[in-house]
């Protein structure tokens, strides 16, 4: 291992800094020197340090104060280039797990310590699924540094990156060689006002969102069995209201129902008849990008099971367990399910003009994934958080997934793989569409994105009934990450079906 030069420590107003010291001397004596010092470095902040790799070519620990509260995280700049990826979503966590550890110094940074499956997300409200089968924690992934944190601000120029820690709020800085910007997408409540949990109105995008309309729902069917409730007050509470037609909205429509058939049928007897769901899509069609054929298949499936669909119709705005329509109806509800699509995450929102976005806020790219006008940067974006300019790609999993797995070939395998013109271009392979619809239902629709209308040789490419939903159901047990999951999951499948969903609420 390389001696270096010894220097000294230097504390200025502002910036603290520690040059030249051996890895022996830093570690007794300069810790010690920091630990002491006027900083508002604490013992466990300076655990950062011991994480630092020794194979250093200069030893520079830099940064620290910028305030009282704030610290910069520090660093030591060693032979492999630090890569910093910020999200632990399809993108993140995937490239993540690919990066070569032995040629970069990875760093993820995520507010969630997790990699949540969503397609699976909407099992988990009405416990057909237990939460923990659909979630892998990102510290499994081996050679890596993980902070659970929030990053709040880009450096591009410095190569910085801003971040909150998730539990106390205090700020930090990481510095990057490559930055891979993974942070996924927020739902889109279109500024309707009211659209909040105070009203009990929950999105679908997190375990906790899950976990909150699963806790809701039971709540609803507790309160309503309370004798001498009044048969309206019943109704309202036992109302159920999906905003949103997308296959999210869907699907969660179809595990509701799954339940309401098999579980409360049984556990509340005199409740069944009471209940209600309704879906609202303000297009003239649910489940917009899917195949017309499959569309009509779903909306005879939801008459057949009283499930309202209202296209063409919007809310205006949500007061508590009523929302209003756009003529003025109101649709009073126990629990309303919000899921209207996505839009830019704060941290995108933020970034200056410089940076141009595109539909929905998106940050532009090029075909490489680099920030479109600021390709010699090394950053990357991949996932929802970004749009391509030549071929705009929807928000979807397999389009994050894919992208990650590109990028962690490109950076594996070429130096410098921002400005090398041998990079390939991304090329995206749709998989297919699918959804499933409970009560052993389901549509696939495998035509290209492009090529809507089926293939070229005038087969269809779609797939409704138990098939597909076999279908669906196969392919992602096969995706799920872990060996803990994949056999978790059919085990709980199984469970719901032959002894039904777990009700309690604690
Ligand atoms: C309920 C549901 C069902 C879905 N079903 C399907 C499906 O069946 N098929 C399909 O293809 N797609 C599906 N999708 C869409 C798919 O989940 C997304 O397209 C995919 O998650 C995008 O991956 P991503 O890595 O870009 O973002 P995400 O997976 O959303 O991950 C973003 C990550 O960034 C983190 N983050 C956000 N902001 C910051 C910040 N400032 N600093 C640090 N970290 C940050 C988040 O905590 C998260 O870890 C579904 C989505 C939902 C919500």
């Amino acid at each position: 291992m390389a001696m270096r030069e010894v220097g000294k420590l230097t504390m200025r107003s502002r910036r603290l800094q520690v040059r030249g010291k051996d890895k022996h001397s830093l570690r007794w004596q300069d810790r010690t020197t920091i630990l002491f010092s006027p900083s508002s470095l604490s013992l466990r902040r300076y655990s950062t340090l011991s994480a630092a790799d020794t194979t250093a070519t200069a030893d520079i620990f830099e940064g620290l104060t910028k305030n009282k509260k704030a610290y910069t995280a520090i660093y030591k700049r060693d032979a492999r280039p630090p890569v910093v990826i910020l999200g632990s979503g399809w993108a993140g966590f995937q490239l993540a797990r690919d990066l070569n550890k032995a040629k970069f110094d990875v760093t993820v940074i995520s507010d969630r310590n997790h990699f949540l499956f969503t397609p699976l997300l909407p099992s988990t409200t009405v416990g057909t699924l237990e939460f923990r089968t659909i979630q892998e924690p990102v510290r499994t992934i081996p050679g890596i540094k993980f902070y659970q944190a929030l990053a709040t601000r880009l450096n591009f120029e410095e190569r910085l990156v801003a971040c909150e820690e998730y539990y106390l709020k205090e700020r930090f800085e990481v510095n990057y060689e490559y930055l891979i910007l993974a942070v996924g997408s927020t739902t889109n409540t279109f500024n309707v006002p009211g659209v909040c949990p105070d009203n009990h109105v929950y999105f679908l995008k997190q375990l906790s969102d899950a976990r909150a309309i699963r806790s809701r729902i039971i709540e609803c069917f507790e309160r309503a069995s309370y004798p001498d409730l009044p048969s309206a007050a019943q109704a309202r509470l036992l109302s159920f209201l999906v905003v949103g037609g997308g296959p999210t909205s869907v699907e969660f429509a179809s595990e509701l129902y799954d339940f309401l058939k098999k579980d409360v049928h049984i556990l509340y007897p005199d409740l069944e008849h009471m209940v209600s769901v309704t879906l609202i899509e303000a297009s003239d069609h649910i489940l917009g990008s899917f195949d017309r054929q499959l569309v009509d298949y779903v909306g005879r499936v939801f008459q057949e099971r009283h499930v309202r669909v209202l296209t063409d119709t919007s809310v205006e705005k949500v007061e508590p367990n009523v929302a209003w329509l756009k003529d003025g109806t109101p649709l009073h509800f126990g629990l309303c399910v919000w899921s209207t699509g996505v839009k830019a995450t704060p941290l995108v929102q933020a970034l200056p003009p410089s940076f141009p976005k595109g539909p929905g806020g998106r940050l532009l790219i090029d075909g490489r994934l680099r920030l479109y006008g600021h390709e010699q940067k090394g950053v990357f974006a991949v996932g929802d958080c970004a749009i391509s300019e030549t071929r705009p790609l929807p928000c979807l999993a397999q389009v994050a997934q894919q992208q990650a797995k590109y990028l962690g070939g490109v950076l594996n395998k070429y130096s410098e793989p921002h400005v090398n013109k041998e990079v390939p271009p991304f090329e995206y392979r749709h998989l297919g569409s699918m959804a499933q619809l409970g009560m052993w239902k389901g549509v696939v629709d495998s035509a290209k994105l492009d090529d809507k209308k089926g293939d070229q040789d005038g087969k269809k490419s779609v797939l409704t009934g138990w098939t597909a939903f076999l279908l669906w159901r196969a392919a992602y047990w096969t995706k799920s990450v872990s060996w803990a999951n994949k056999i978790l999951i059919p085990m709980y499948w199984l469970k719901s079906w032959i002894f039904g969903r777990d009700i309690s609420r604690f």
